[in-house]
This record gives C-alpha cells, structure tokens and sequence, in this order.
C-alpha cells in the first residue's frame, strides 16, 4: 500500500540539527510491515514488477509471509525506549488489513505512545461492518487507496462512499485510478522500480544532483526484517542491515546509513545505483546554487548492489 511520502519541512532546512551523535536525528515515522501480501497488483506499485522472492516469486505469484507477533512487539518497544512517538504502519508493499492481528497491533503502537495509522486500499473494509468500527477507534487516521475509478465522477462517488463507510474516521485518500492522469485526478507518479507508463501524472525524469531527504524520515522494516533506505527501495538495495540482526538504534544510526543520508542531502544520487535512476522529486535546492541535472528516466529494473 505505497503511499506519497511527506517531506518535513524542519529537515528540510534544518538537516543536521538532531542532539544524537552521528548527526542525523531519529525517524520521524516507522514502517513495520506485518506480512507480505496484498490482494491487488496495481500498475504503480513495485511488488507489481517484484520477481525476487521478496513479495512474488519467479513465476509472478504472491508470497506468503508474516514477522512473528513477538518480532513486532518487540521492535515497537524499542522504538519506544528510543522515545519515539510518532506515526507507525504496519505496511511497506503489502495489504496490512489482510494481517488479522493488524487491530491488535495497533493497539499495542497506541499503548506505547504512538500513532498508528492505516493505509489500505479498503477491500477488506467493504463487506465488515464490525472491522470498521475497530480501525476507527484505533487509528489517529486512515489513508484509503483509490484505484478503480476512470473519470473524476467516479472518483467522487468512492470518496462519497468512503466518508459514509467510516464515518467519523479522521480520512484521507490516495487517488490513483485504472485511467491515470488522461481522464481523471491522479496522483499517480513514477517510481524507481515501475516501468515508464502514459498514465502517470507527471513526467518520468530523473534529477541526479538533487537533494533527497526521504530516508531520513522514515526507518522502514519489511516483513522479513531487511531495513529499506525509502519507500523506492524494495529489494533492500541499500543493504542497511536486518532487525534480527542488530537493534532499532544501531540499524538506524550506523555508519551506512548515516553515509547515504548524508550523500542524499547533499544532492549525490549519483553514488547509490538506485538513486541514480529515481524519479522522485527533488526535496529541496541543489546544494552550491547549481542548476537541477534533468534527464529522462530509463527504467532499468532492479538495480545492482552497491558496495
Ligand atoms: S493495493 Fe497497495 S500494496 Fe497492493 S498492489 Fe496496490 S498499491 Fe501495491
Ligand atoms: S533518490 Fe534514492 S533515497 Fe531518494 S527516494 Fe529515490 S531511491 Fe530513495
């Protein structure tokens, strides 16, 4: 259930300001993806494409796979005596209400402090009444991915259907629909590892020297533990290091990872293959006053490890 990431605008401007050591403050949100699957294959989502084992397999097919409940719990806690209190979802590239210990993990995000928050494309939601009720008392708010509609009426009468659904639910939508961009609203982008496609909503280029703040703000842990570097890393590309390996806290504040935010602030997509080619926008001016490198995007797969 990918969604558009928000870019604070404190690091914006202020990126080496955290008291930590290394210089780079905590994450602001956690990502922990429950388990691996999903019930849809959009055309803009990379586990569409996925052929690694990560979330399909060779043939195309969805895995199966789910961290044990006490793996979760016991990162929420260390994420807690880290004083983390911020938003937290139990997804990356995966269906999170599919996972029927998602009400209760939430629960337990909310009892250490957290904000938990949903976001799903909602076919769960349709035909259970008593599910509902339970994501809207539990969660701060919830994020419904809106996909199937092809003119910007149909995307009205879902957002309609949606407020009615979840009433009083602090709601939100993500708006991509079958058509993209010709016929209706979209929000729909590129994405570093999806092919090129008419229907995105805005062109598919890529800005190599431009600053990009997104890892610093998210710590997001797939459902086997890797840690990606952002939301475009699918493959754990980064090889930032697994939470049944190391904590929270050396994951986050390790040397690699410190490296590459640091790189990606000052604008060197270039030293990362899979910054390389990303179309993200960039996050804020080139560093030195020097003009944005804007080339069109080429979609190369999935990248090569870096070392
Ligand atoms: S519903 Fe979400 S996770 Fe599933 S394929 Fe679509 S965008 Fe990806
Ligand atoms: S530029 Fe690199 S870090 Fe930023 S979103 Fe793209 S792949 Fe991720």
């Amino acid at each position: 259930m990918p969604t558009m990431p928000s870019i604070g605008s404190s690091l914006m401007s202020a990126p080496h300001t955290s008291g930590s050591k290394t210089g780079i403050p905590l994450f602001e949100r956690l990502l922990i993806e429950s388990q691996s699957n999903c019930n849809r294959s959009c055309w803009f989502c990379p586990r569409t494409y996925d052929r690694s084992g990560k979330y399909l397999d060779a043939a195309g097919k969805p895995l199966l796979k789910q961290m044990p409940t006490e793996k979760i719990l016991n990162l929420l806690d260390q994420a807690q005596s880290l004083g983390f209190m911020g938003g937290v979802g139990f997804h990356h590239y995966s269906e999170p209400l599919l996972d029927k210990r998602n009400i209760t993990l939430a629960r337990e995000a909310r009892r250490r402090g957290m904000k938990p928050d949903l976001h799903t494309n909602g076919d769960v939601l349709k035909h259970d009444d008593a599910l509902c009720n339970e994501v809207k008392s539990v969660y701060e708010f919830i994020v419904i991915g809106l996909y199937d509609y092809e003119t910007n009426e149909e995307l009205q009468e879902s957002k309609r259907y949606w407020q009615t659904r979840l009433t009083g639910a602090n709601l939100k939508f993500s708006s991509i629909g079958l058509s993209g961009a010709r016929t209706g609203y979209s929000i729909g982008i590129p994405k570093a590892l999806v092919p090129s496609d008419p229907r995105m909503a805005v062109p598919d280029l890529t800005f190599a020297n431009a600053p990009c703040h997104r890892p610093l703000i998210r710590m997001i842990i797939q459902h086997d533990g890797e840690v990606c570097n952002c939301c475009e890393d699918t493959h754990g590309d980064f090889k930032l290091g697994n939470v049944y390996q190391h904590s929270l806290e050396e994951l986050w504040f390790s040397q690699r990872h410190v490296r590459i935010v640091t790189d990606l602030i000052a604008g060197k997509r270039q030293r990362h293959e899979l910054c390389r080619n990303c179309p993200l926008s960039p996050t804020g001016p080139v560093p030195r006053g020097e003009k944005i490198d804007i080339a069109p995007r080429r979609y190369v797969g999935p990248p090569a490890l870096d070392n």
